[in-house]
């Protein structure tokens, strides 16, 4: 077992090239505990000379990185696993206060983040090219996977550390050096704490920076730099669309992955069993307070089911408690910052605008939103139109299977869904014609697994992650052809 320090320091600064150093910006973030406003850490912020200076020095430790061996990459993340274990309650506390996740979705991030490690460990050995035939005498056409060279990764606060680890694992094992810009709400979770994690492991310096800076300050420095040659981006579909944009017509093309915004659709089709669908309804809508990419944005009950799912799962949720999301029994903790908090109260007032009927509701206290959900939802509300990531539902009465599957694909979106049904054939027939990059049949939208393709369809993103996909997205094709005999050519 690795030799750990009894506790981590707090995290008071930038890790640039292998040294712990202050960033050279005039602003200082302060990073606090959504539950109860308690200062976690003061960082000051990067500005592009720190940015350079991470992308250039990963630059040149990158081109030794690529030619240590499968084994050698492979041994550096099973340290970063091993020390996942060893530090287990330690990751999962900072994930509660930093990022105010309840205990359970800590639990499960943690885990999420651990599996992503394990899986990157085996892409060294997994990593292969190909021969192919010629039509050309005497020729033999070879293409090897190479790694990018340098990824930049800009992740959100809401699932920080397996948001951030799911890019910087496979591409570390694939032979990349990568950077960092964590969301300004996760500095901790979402990049310094995986920073001290892989430089206890071994991981060599420059291999891995992590700047901490506002994305609106450095975003587009970040992105447009000459070095990295991928952008790997997990969050908000506007900001995504504008780092397509500076990623393919700026100064330079770069590869992206850009995970986005979703509007999961839940469909409850009459044949479905009523207390599985509203149990799953109940976990895949208010897991960390519904600030989840694939949490479900809209349920969607056939007729014949439609009064008995809103009276059942009314009488779940009002009985969720809200509350500290240290205690192992909280499910609906804190909004992440004041601004997303705004803007679910907002929500709530429009949906009472719009005519949506109230089935459950609450009172606000400090940054705890309760439950809200809302029947005779029409398509044309904004609380099933926009992705609303928090605490709140609206449910809409669907006339058939046919009218439930216009509703479900009646979205911008197309990241993650679900249906429930008692006939495995109705279901495959209904997740099929479904635009999503995911759908799960009697069960939540929100899964996720290591080996298994990760990605959204139409404003959600473009890009797989995990598993092989994520070989491909961290390496790229080189054709290498070989004349084995002199080639006629005709002039
Ligand atoms: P966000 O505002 O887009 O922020 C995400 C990251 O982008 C943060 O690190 C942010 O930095 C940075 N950023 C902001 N402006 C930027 C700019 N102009 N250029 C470059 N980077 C910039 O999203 P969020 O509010 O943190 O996260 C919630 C969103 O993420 C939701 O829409 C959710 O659906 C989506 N999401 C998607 C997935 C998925 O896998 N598809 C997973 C999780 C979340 P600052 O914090 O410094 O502003
Ligand atoms: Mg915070």
């Amino acid at each position: 077992m690795t030799h750990l320090v009894d506790k981590y320091p707090v995290f008071g600064q930038q890790f640039i090239a292998g040294v712990w150093c202050n960033g050279r910006d005039s602003a200082v973030l302060q990073v606090n505990n959504p539950f109860d406003g308690s200062l976690l850490s003061e960082i000051v912020q990067a500005d592009s000379k720190d940015l350079d200076e991470a992308y250039q020095k990963a630059a040149e430790a990158q081109k030794k990185w690529a030619a240590t061996s499968p084994a050698e990459r492979a041994a550096v993340l099973h340290r970063v696993v091993q020390i996942f274990d060893q530090r287990r309650e330690e990751i999962i506390d900072w994930l509660i206060r930093e990022s105010g996740s309840t205990r359970i979705k800590a639990q499960i991030e943690w885990g999420a983040a651990r599996g992503i490690t394990l899986e990157s460990a085996s892409f060294p050995a997994r990593v292969h090219g190909k021969i192919l035939p010629s039509n050309i005498p005497g020729k033999e056409n070879r293409v090897y996977r190479e790694p990018l060279g340098v990824v930049g990764v800009i992740s959100p606060w809401n699932f920080p550390l397996h948001l951030s680890q799911r890019s910087v694992a496979p591409a570390l094992a694939l032979g990349n050096a990568v950077v960092i810009k964590p969301a300004s709400d996760t500095p901790v979770t979402g990049g310094l704490l995986l920073a001290r994690i892989y430089e206890e492991a071994g991981l060599p310096a420059g291999l891995l920076s992590v700047l901490v800076g506002s994305g609106a300050k450095i975003g587009d420095a970040f992105v447009e730099h000459e070095v990295p040659k991928f952008i790997s981006f997990t969050g908000s579909t506007p900001v995504g669309l504008n780092i397509g944009r500076l990623a393919s017509s700026g100064k330079h093309l770069k590869h992206v992955a850009l995970e986005l915004g979703g509007n999961s659709p839940f469909v409850v089709l009459a044949d479905a069993d009523l207390e599985q669908a509203v149990n799953a309804a109940v976990m895949g809508k208010f897991l960390h307070q519904g600030q989840i990419c694939m949490a479900i944005n809209r349920i969607i009950v056939e007729e014949g089911l439609y009064d008995a799912f809103v009276a059942r799962y009314a009488q779940r949720v009002s009985a969720l408690k809200v509350g500290n999301p240290h205690d192992a029994d909280t499910v609906i903790g804190p909004i992440i910052n004041a601004k997303q908090l705004r803007g679910l109260v907002a929500k709530i007032s429009r949906a009472k605008e719009e005519g949506a009927r109230f089935v459950v509701e609450g009172q606000l206290v400090g940054q705890l939103l309760p439950p809200h959900v809302f029947a005779d939802v029409t398509p044309d509300m904004e609380i099933a139109r926009e992705e609303i990531f928090g605490p709140l539902v609206g449910i809409q009465r669907a006339r058939d299977e046919i009218h439930a599957l216009e509703l479900a694909n009646d979205s911008k979106y197309g990241l993650s869904s679900a249906v429930f049904t008692s006939s495995m054939e109705r279901g495959v027939r209904f997740a099929r014609q479904i635009k999503a990059g995911m759908t799960h049949i009697n069960d939540i939208p929100v899964n996720d697994e290591a080996h298994v393709p990760f990605g959204g369809e139409k404003n959600s993103g473009l890009g797989r992650f995990n598993g092989e996909w994520a070989i491909e997205e961290f390496t790229t094709d080189h054709w290498i052809s070989v004349q084995h005999c002199p080639r006629h050519y005709p002039f």
